[in-house]
């Protein structure tokens, strides 16, 4: 359940097949912390599950490939123990896992766990090399016995020739695994999910908060539900409903309406007599990719139809509101009016078509230009993806003023640099802590960076794609994003964990950038028919 349940120092657990009665007596007066060392001495009596996983959320649209080096220099990447010591505490889902692990006492082993910021397909010989390791790691397991895999995956990774990169790497692990061992997955909220990954995991639970505020959470019910099915207490089956649909960043904020109704009924499914777990997942739609799309993934215990009848129930209850997940979004000058007439500051101006955190570049100008046009004051923009321009002010130092070409220069439909004479306020090396709700105690790399003013504007100016997901970067410069009546951001909806108690108001725009949601103007060639952009018959 989504509610994870149960009592806080619940006693380790043991294998089901290799229990030993000195073992558990053993194990239950120890800390989890040294249940593995114990387990060792004894012949490992307790339940051994891996865990680990490869996250891309893949577009399809963003020039260059994405190789291993992108995972190791990504949002995160550890091996072995390295993962628990890193990730322990952390609002990950494998950080939900460990927490699972000290709860139940299990022993968990973790192999890889790589994590790449958004971007392009993934090069196939760099996602075959993850994936060897990471099967390499399960089949050493596997010879001294393991009971359950704990998958963290994105849910929407492409790689060069395997569409569905999540089934793939679920199905592979399955085949090393057997068909006894119980595999459960954690995804995004934006996972384009297909039949193939259905067959391949016992269950996949989603996220279900946008901003995405429930990783470490959903990681702990996952981790609840492995060893209920270990314990043999449930056997947990899934069925899947796609739903060719394009759902709007702007309408999937799931605190508010319309998607806080939907979400209700998704824990409502979920709380009945024989259902596990219940997820609505909106898609990603930068994926060119036939399976591209929403879907909605129920498990049931035991009992396949119930779980797809339910999954059709929520599928339908969604397909009949269609109208209410698309809003075609305003432009920037109409967003800019419409927020000075209601007169609430800040006005923020989510740039979505250049999200960063969905692998667009970072450094389209249209908003930007916007600004400095209508020579707006306390406007601040975050985050200007440059990294020539960050040399540059770097090298002439706080307080110099100087010429750039600001943005601009990826794509030419990110739209052409800004000529500014700036003035160079403040230098950072990119690296700061996380505070917001999201990623809080994370420490995030955005490379060389700078705060830069022209007039009345602000930009941050960094060197690594990472929309802002909380003040905390902006206030390492010394800006009180508080005291700003113009703030663009370059993300869609996860700014709002960290910004939304500013209390103004939001405009998610349309401004031209690679990853526009006006889904009708995208060079698509492999999608199905999707609603609202093709008639489709139901
Ligand atoms: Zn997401």
């Amino acid at each position: 359940m989504k509610q994870a349940s149960g009592a806080a120092s619940a006693p380790p657990v043991t294998r089901q097949m290799h229990r030993g009665a000195d073992a558990v007596r053993l194990a239950k007066s120890i800390t989890p912390r040294i249940v593995s060392n114990i387990s060792d001495l004894l012949g490992n009596p307790l339940m051994r599950i891996v865990t680990g996983g490869v996250l891309h959320e893949t577009s399809t649209f963003a020039s260059g490939v994405t190789v291993v080096r992108d995972f190791e220099t990504g949002i995160g990447c550890a091996r072995g123990r390295e993962i628990v010591d890193k990730y322990r505490g952390a609002n990950f889902c494998v950080g939900g896992f460990i927490d699972g692990a000290e709860k139940h006492g299990f022993e968990l082993i973790p192999l890889l766990w790589a994590f790449a910021f958004p971007s392009a397909v993934i090069e196939r010989a760099s996602y075959d090399t993850l994936k060897n390791e990471f099967l390499d790691g399960v089949r050493r397991e596997m010879a001294r016995g393991i009971d359950g895999v704990l998958l963290d995956l994105h849910g929407a990774m492409v790689v060069d020739g395997i569409d569905d990169g999540d089934g793939d790497f679920m199905a592979s692990v399955r085949e090393v695994a057997g068909p006894n061992i119980p595999i459960i997955v954690t995804t995004d909220l934006h996972g384009n999910h297909a039949p193939l990954r259905v067959a391949a995991a016992d269950a996949i639970i989603g996220y279900d908060t946008y901003p995405h505020i429930d990783m470490a959470e959903r990681g702990r019910e996952a981790a609840d539900l492995i060893v209920r099915a270990i314990r043999g207490e449930v056997r947990p089956v899934s069925a899947i409903r796609q739903l060719p649909l394009f759902w709007s960043a702007a309408c999937q904020v799931t605190a508010h309406p319309p998607m806080d109704e939907l979400i209700r009924l998704v824990h409502e499914v979920e709380r009945r007599p024989g259902m596990l777990s219940a997820t609505i997942s909106t898609g990603f739609p930068w994926a060119d990719v036939p399976d591209m799309g929403a879907s909605v993934i129920v498990v049931a215990d035991g009992n396949r139809e119930a779980a797809q009848a339910a999954a059709n129930e929520i599928g339908d209850w969604v397909w009949a509101r269609r109208e209410r997940w698309y809003k075609q979004p305003p432009k920037v000058q109409a967003a800019i009016a419409e927020g000075q007439k209601i007169g609430r500051f800040p006005i923020m101006l989510a740039d979505m078509a250049d999200n960063t955190g969905g692998g667009a570049p970072g450094d389209s100008t249209e908003v930007l230009r916007t600004f400095v046009e209508q020579d707006l004051s306390d406007a601040l923009v975050l985050y200007m993806v440059d990294p020539d321009v960050a040399k540059q002010v770097h090298a002439a130092g706080v307080g110099s003023k100087l010429h750039v070409e600001l943005g601009g220069k990826s794509d030419p439909i990110q739209g052409p640099p800004v000529p500014l004479d700036v003035e160079v306020i403040a230098l950072s090396g990119g690296r700061f802590r996380y505070d917001g709700p999201m990623y809080a105690g994370v420490t995030g790399e955005l490379g060389l960076s700078a705060w830069l003013r022209y007039r009345g504007i602000n930009v941050v100016v960094v060197s690594v794609r990472m929309q802002p997901l909380d003040q905390a970067f902006a206030r390492s410069f010394g800006i009180d994003c508080s005291k700003m009546k113009y703030i663009s951001v370059k993300s869609a909806v996860h700014f709002r964990s960290g910004f939304e108690q500013l209390g103004g108001q939001i405009f998610n725009i349309n401004a031209s950038a690679i990853h526009s949601h006006d889904f009708a103007s995208l060079p698509y060639r492999r999608r199905r028919k999707m609603w609202p952009l093709d008639s489709i018959e139901k």
